[in-house]
């Protein structure tokens, strides 16, 4: 299915419950996080809903690809000195939303290795 009317995504991608949104197109959504850990926390969300990364990347390469095209605009447009990009996947990876999402952070100096 497109969307999946249980899925807090997929209704922000409707409208049905509202978001920031920084960009969006045909294939990505992308909004502030509701609890940023950086100066710059986005979520880039592609418009299918699919559980998470891997899922998206047998559905559609094409879209994968833009989540992280759309990640670097977002950082070039805001002049960031570096960012970083991460997919949680599943309870160990801390993933706590179930529909396929990039983190992008940044705007100030992040650790390594994260927690
Ligand atoms: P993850 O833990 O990787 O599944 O990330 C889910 C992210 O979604 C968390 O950083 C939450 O703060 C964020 N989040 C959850 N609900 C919303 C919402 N309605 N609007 C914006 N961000 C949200
Ligand atoms: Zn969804």
């Amino acid at each position: 299915m497109a969307l999946d009317p249980d899925c807090i995504f997929c209704k922000i991608i409707d409208g049905l419950i509202p978001a920031d949104i920084v960009f969006r197109n045909e294939n990505v959504v992308a909004f502030n996080d509701l609890n940023p850990k950086a100066p710059t926390h986005v979520l880039i969300i592609p418009t299918v809903h699919t559980e998470n990364a891997a899922g998206l990347a047998k559905i559609s390469a094409t879209i994968t690809a833009a989540l992280l095209s759309t990640a670097d605009q977002i950082a070039t447009d805001r002049n960031l000195n570096g960012y970083r990009t991460v997919f949680n996947t599943g309870a160990d990876g801390g993933q706590t939303v179930f529909h396929a999402h990039l983190h992008l952070l940044g705007g100030r100096g992040l650790a390594w290795p994260p927690g």
